[in-house]
């Protein structure tokens, strides 16, 4: 069996080579056309205080439905838009329509939550962000402090001085910047300094065998300590079970998201989760 496994190898390579390269310029194609064809869409995943679990705020995730191969991840397609440049699109696009969510919440006078969008390191070098996000802020009227970046690591990986100037520039907007996926990346300590972040997000890869694993519990130790010590807010990520946001609270972690608490969900159920908390407040 080996043998002929061995036999009709180099076939079968060759086969999955070009499904998967059909497929990729499938998907850098469609990108092209998704905006324009309102195939895009944003979710918006709960975030809560650990203790009084009280809402606090969402983050926005992007969603894209491939008329003929269906939702694609993100994880997937947002690598290919990095790579082509269509990256700037679709990020204003995921600006835009998720500040206009925003105002829309803060008119109907809601409980004022904060919204968390992810930029990658490619937009944040080959775009006047800062420019967009304050004629954006200019025209829904939102304040900058109700509006999250989230920046990865790799950001500092090209041009560093530049990605600082321009988070620099975010930060005397006033809007709040948050560090994803803290833990997992290449970036010296030091950066953190001068990052002026608002918050560190805890990798839910940290976060997953929390309870298990003696080695986890001491990294998430470790970045919440930190966190603290550098005057920086913590949420955490991936929190799919009571027991690890019990634990993560006695951590001293100050917030989570995750499936236990909720999953991203489309704007309509959103609005319902914050007109249910306007009535628990009092
Ligand atoms: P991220 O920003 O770290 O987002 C967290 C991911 O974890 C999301 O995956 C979310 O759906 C998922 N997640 C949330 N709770 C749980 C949980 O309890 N367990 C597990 N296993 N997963 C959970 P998603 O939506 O597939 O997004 C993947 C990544 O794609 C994001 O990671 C982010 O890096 C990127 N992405 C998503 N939307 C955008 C966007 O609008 N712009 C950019 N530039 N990147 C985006
Ligand atoms: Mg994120
Ligand atoms: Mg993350
Ligand atoms: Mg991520």
């Amino acid at each position: 069996q080996a043998k002929e496994a061995g036999r009709n190898g180099y076939r079968f390579f060759t086969a999955e080579m070009h499904n998967g390269y059909t497929r990729m310029l499938a998907l850098e194609n469609g990108l092209r056309q998704a905006i324009d064809r309102q195939q895009l869409s944003l979710v918006y995943q709960p975030q809560y205080s650990l203790g009084e679990h009280r809402l606090l705020g969402f983050e926005a995730l992007l969603r894209w439905r491939h008329p003929e191969l269906g939702p694609v991840s993100p994880a997937e397609f947002i690598p290919i838009a990095e790579k082509n440049g269509f990256i700037v699109s679709l990020g204003d696009w995921v600006l835009d329509t998720a500040l206009r969510q925003l105002a829309d919440w803060r008119a109907q006078a809601l409980p004022p939550v904060t919204l968390g969008i992810n930029i990658s390191a490619a937009q944040l070098r080959q775009h006047p962000l800062c420019d967009r996000v304050r004629l954006l802020l200019q025209e829904t009227g939102v304040p900058a402090e109700a509006l999250e970046l989230e920046l990865t690591e790799s950001v500092m990986l090209d041009h560093p001085q530049r990605a600082l100037a321009i988070m620099d520039q975010l930060h005397e907007l006033g809007v709040k910047l948050a560090l994803d996926d803290f833990g997992t990346g290449y970036s010296s300590l030091s950066y953190l300094k001068r990052f002026r972040l608002a918050r560190l997000k805890i990798d839910q890869s940290f976060v997953r065998d929390l309870l298990l694993d003696d080695e986890d519990r001491a990294i998430v130790g470790a970045i919440i300590s930190l966190a603290r010590n550098l005057g920086l807010g913590t949420i955490a990520e991936g929190v799919e079970s009571p027991e690890q946001a019990q634990m993560l609270h006695h951590m001293g972690c100050e917030q989570a998201q995750g499936y236990h608490l909720g999953r991203p969900m489309a704007a309509e159920q959103a609005t319902l989760l914050l007109q249910a908390a306007v009535v628990c407040e009092d």
